[in-house]
């Protein structure tokens, strides 16, 4: 399915790094980059393939780490934003440049320029829409932001798909949709008009475009609603990853509450399961949670951790926030119907495999320090 690339997209512009597009002026700075050299990819063909947005994120990586496995072309639109450090989103997609069937386009899903862009590296037939500002706490103290990204972003997408007559998309969805839900474990069909964060509302709006646009456009939407995703690159923030880090380092963990919060935690393979198996069978507008369906305390989490570390956390309590769930829990029924999700890897083997990866990942980075040292004593 490959069709000839025009010389113009040949040109490597990945060491450009345009701002966001969140006003008018940058939006035309950014529009006029963009459309010079934007387009980052080895060869010279144009293939049929996939549209990742926030392709550089954790999920997003690891997504198009497995469809270029699989031989599937895909197209990265990623805009690096600042809500943890974009060296590491760099770092995230470093590999596939060598792949011929890699495209980056740096840039804005709010910036049409950009979305023409991506249409110009790939022909696109399907989009897996990643690309948001994920995270509880912080939409509480920036709403207007996670409204702008995730909610106009995601109409851009949908006018985006709708223009290009591209028939099929996958949607991010989360377990925040669910609120302070008592129905345990939550499904789809729960009613669910009560969201905590403005991040958790933004989600449930773009479940909501996504129905309209599958309603008026025939458009196969699948909305998936992640529990908890964790594993290798997981986003720096995040409860496991900010509790081994700072373990490890022998500093204090901050727990809100009395430790007694549940979550559902998924491991990263799994979602990805999820996602190819939904990319696989297109059926109308749907929504699937994919999670462990097994709830987790903190407390416990923590001794995971802890005994995977080899090493005790120092805690401190401290009252709970906002925003904040007090459980997750997700009826993967209809997940394992129509999709043949199945799960597969426990809490009890995830969190060692994270915590290898947290590791290595240190020891590459003292190794890195050391011979820049060393380096630097020879010179
Ligand atoms: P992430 O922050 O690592 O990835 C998101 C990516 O989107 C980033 O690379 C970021 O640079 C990019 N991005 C943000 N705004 C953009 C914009 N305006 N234009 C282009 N790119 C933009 O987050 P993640 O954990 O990989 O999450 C991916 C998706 O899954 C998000 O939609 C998130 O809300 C959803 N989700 C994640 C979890 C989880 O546990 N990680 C749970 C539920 C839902």
């Amino acid at each position: 399915m490959r069709a000839r690339l025009g010389e113009a997209l040949s040109a490597p512009g990945r060491h450009q790094r345009p701002s966001g597009a969140t006003n008018c002026k940058a939006t035309v700075r950014f529009t006029i980059l963009l459309t010079t050299s934007s387009v980052t990819g080895t060869g010279k063909e144009l293939f049929v393939g996939i549209l990742v947005t926030g392709g550089a994120g954790f999920i997003g990586s690891h997504l198009i780490e497995r469809l270029l496995q699989e031989g599937r072309p895909c197209v990265c639109l990623d805009n690096f934003d600042d809500f943890y450090p974009p060296d590491i989103k760099r770092a995230n997609i470093e590999p596939f440049h060598t792949s011929p069937e890699f495209r980056l386009v740096e840039g804005d899903i709010r910036s049409p320029a950009c979305l023409q862009q991506a249409s110009k590296a790939m022909k696109i037939t399907t989009i897996v829409h990643l690309a948001a500002r994920a995270g509880v706490r912080p939409s509480i103290l920036h709403p207007l932001l996670y409204h702008e990204v995730n909610i106009t972003g995601t109409m851009h997408i949908l006018e985006f798909a709708r223009q290009e007559g591209i028939t099929q998309l996958v949607f991010a969805s989360s377990s925040s949709v669910y609120g302070n839900s008592d129905r345990i474990p939550f499904r789809e069909d729960d009613p669910i008009d009560r969201p905590i964060s403005p991040y958790a509302a933004t989600k449930r709006a773009g479940e909501l475009l996504c129905h309209t646009y599958s309603y008026l456009y025939g458009m196969h939407i699948t909305c998936l609603r992640f529990f908890t995703v964790y594993g290798p690159r997981q986003r720096p923030e995040m409860a496991i990853h900010a509790f081994t880090r700072r373990i490890h380092a022998g500093e204090p963990i901050h727990i809100y509450g009395d430790g007694t919060s549940q979550r559902d935690y998924t491991f990263i393979s799994d979602i990805i399961d999820g996602v190819m198996a939904a990319l696989d069978r297109p059926q109308g507008y749907q929504l699937f949670n994919l999670g462990e369906s097994r709830t987790v305390t903190l407390v416990d989490l923590i001794a995971y951790i802890e005994e995977a570390l080899g090493k005790k956390a120092l805690v401190q309590k401290l009252p709970e926030q906002p925003g904040d769930v007090r459980r997750t829990y997700a009826d993967i029924s209809k997940a394992r119907r129509l999709l043949n999700y199945s799960p597969s890897v426990p809490i009890e083997k995830g969190i060692p495999l994270f915590v290898e990866w947290f590791l290595n990942m240190k020891q590459r980075d003292a190794n890195k320090g050391q011979s820049s040292q060393h380096a630097r004593l020879t010179v």
